[in-house]
């Protein structure tokens, strides 16, 4: 018999909270394991793993939600199988097949279902699969064996005083990555990267820092952990680069607007271009949509005030609650995006 929950959901934290299971794979002698179910918080990993030394880490980051009708649902399981599978072979790494991949979140979901929030709370739990190469090595080279894994943990409302604006920042410099980089791919040392350029925003009282095209420092890129969009005369438009993580949350967002009539731009946008924008947001998995209120330029002073009422504006509105809507099944899935868990 498992302890009782005493979970305040509303109040919980974008943190990790124990729960009782977790699932594994590994990649050994040239195949996948059958999965296994762990009630261990911990892994063996040897202390010259490729994963430690030279960065062979990727990972995913989706959820599951509790509907208006009680079931449960995570939203676009198989794009993120997808993903995973894009950033091995950007790493070299051993591909984790899409189906195990969906078998495997149907499982921990499945075996943590007291961990998925109420309808109405807000709060959701959070899937984080990660693939680390496991094979020990001291000279420069990708693993043989690799583990899969995934874990989860309930996680409260992004906006726990309501749907708020943040200020953001540029700062030519810091780049996240490189050109012809990993940018594109989901990994550990993306972030890693962009640890010092986060960390400087922050003390200067900023959310994120909004980073420009590593090439010529003249497009908008991505903003801090997260896609960015704007609203330019009653366009969607968002950066186009190679360098970018291609984010669900913006795919969605994209195909939604255009299923309400709006047109949808993704191409290279000059940083002048946000003189001429109405509304802007950072995109993803935490937060499906965080509307930015200003953005300054601290290289050359220009501010660009966004938000002019101090409200987020409607486009955003309209399309956060669209896309919530989808994930709470309080609005038809046209499109196929939810997987309810039976
Ligand atoms: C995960 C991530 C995003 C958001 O992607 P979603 O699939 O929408 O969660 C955006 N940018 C970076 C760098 C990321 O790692």
């Amino acid at each position: 018999m498992k302890e009782e929950l005493n979970i305040d959901w509303a109040k919980l934290p974008f943190g990790y909270l124990r729960t009782d299971y977790n699932v594994r794979a590994t990649f050994c002698d040239g195949k996948w394991s059958d999965i296994e179910v762990s009630d261990s918080e911990t892994i063996n990993i040897h202390m010259a793993a490729t994963a430690l030394h030279y960065g062979q880490e990727i990972f995913e980051g989706l959820k599951a939600f509790r509907g208006v009708d009680g079931k449960i649902r995570v939203f676009r399981m198989r794009d993120n199988a997808r993903r995973l599978r894009e950033s091995a072979e950007g790493l070299k790494m051993q591909p984790v097949p899409e189906d195990l991949f969906c078998e495997m979140v149907k499982k921990v979901v499945k075996l943590n279902e007291r961990f998925v929030p109420p309808y109405g709370s807000g709060a959701s739990l959070y899937i984080r699969p990660l693939e680390i190469g496991m094979t020990a090595s001291v000279g420069v080279r990708t693993s043989s064996e690799y583990l899969f894994m995934i874990l989860v943990s309930p996680v409260g409302p992004y906006f726990k005083t309501g749907f708020g604006l943040t200020n953001i920042c540029i700062m030519r410099e810091y780049d996240r990555v490189a050109p012809k980089g990993t940018g594109r791919w989901k990994v550990g040392g993306n972030y890693a990267a962009s640890l010092g350029a986060g960390e400087h925003a922050h003390e200067l009282g900023y959310s994120a820092v909004l980073y420009l095209d590593p090439k010529e420092k003249k497009y908008l890129d991505e903003c801090g952990p997260a896609n960015f969009f704007a609203i330019k005369d009653g366009k969607y438009i968002t950066p186009a680069s190679e360098s970018i993580l291609p984010s669900i949350t913006n795919m969605s967002l994209q195909q939604i607007a255009k299923d309400m009539g709006i047109e949808v731009e993704a191409r290279h946008i000059p940083v002048e271009e946000l003189a001429e924008v109405q509304e802007a947001a950072a995109c993803g998995t935490a937060a499906v949509a965080s509307p930015i209120g200003e953005i300054d330029d601290l290289d050359n002073g220009t501010k660009y005030v966004i938000a002019r009422d101090g409200k987020p504006g409607p486009v955003t509105t309209k399309l956060y609650n669209a896309l919530r809507a989808i994930q709470l099944g309080e609005a038809p899935d046209i499109h196929g995006w939810n997987t309810i868990i039976e």
